[in-house]
């Protein structure tokens, strides 16, 4: 069993819910989804984390009033063989962390760097991370999430399972300071790194959760039931 804590401040925490169950079908691996509200829910029994994409102010606000982004640091100093997986927002909450913490990713980061809501693109990207294939998988009802959000239909068959494109949706996404990138560039955007793992985190300017296509996700569990 991985037990994934999911940080419900702000933005697509539902989709990356959905995406995790998926996985874990696609893997075969039973997996517990925690619903992060609280710092006191962030604990040592916990495998992994996700930091969804959103709106990187609003989850800091979001997160005075129980402390859990607090709580999620003090986790990840004290667990960094775990691996967290963090997307857009997320990556800047990972890159940027508060003022009692060094970066968890080594890279610079500049918010808003593409440009405006309406400068939001899809592009094709590619991909050099090890990641597990997945049998296909059908979601029943009540594994969806419950606002019912439908992901970007690009699940890739099987047999594309190891290709190394992934469909990538950038909504007024952050940019990775190129030349201040001091860990893995693993995703690329033509010259451009757009994914980055530092050791069991794995940081993505991009929202994989809003595509069918659950490699990430996979990633996540399979380091998970794999780690200290
Ligand atoms: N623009 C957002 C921020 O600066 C990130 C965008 C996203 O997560 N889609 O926090």
């Amino acid at each position: 069993m991985v037990r994934v804590g999911l940080a419900m401040l702000q933005g697509a925490r539902y989709e990356h819910a959905e995406a995790t169950k998926a996985a874990s079908l696609q893997l075969g691996v039973d997996v517990e989804i925690i619903h992060l509200k609280m710092g006191k829910q962030v604990n040592a029994e916990l495998d992994c984390l996700i930091l969804p994409g959103g709106e990187s102010t609003a989850m800091r606000k979001a997160s005075q009033s129980e402390s859990l982004l607090e709580a999620i640091y003090a986790w990840m100093s004290e667990h960094p063989t775990r691996p967290v997986l963090g997307t857009c927002a997320g990556a800047i909450l990972l890159a940027q962390p508060d003022s009692a913490h060094e970066p968890f990713i080594r890279t610079g980061i500049s918010r808003n760097a593409w440009g405006r809501q309406r400068d939001s693109f899809e592009a094709m990207l590619e991909v050099s991370l090890e990641v597990p294939a997945g049998k296909d998988v059908e979601l029943n009802a009540d594994e969806r999430n419950q606002f019912n959000h439908q992901p970007l239909p690009v699940q890739p068959s099987a047999s594309e399972s190891s290709a190394k494109q992934f469909h990538g949706v950038f909504i007024r996404a952050p940019r990775f300071e190129q030349s201040s990138i001091e860990c893995n560039p693993i995703v690329s955007l033509g010259e451009e790194t757009v994914g980055v793992l530092d050791g069991a985190r794995l940081a993505l300017t991009f929202h994989p959760e809003l595509t069918g296509d659950y490699r990430f996700h996979r990633w996540l569990l399979h380091r998970a039931s794999n780690a200290d």
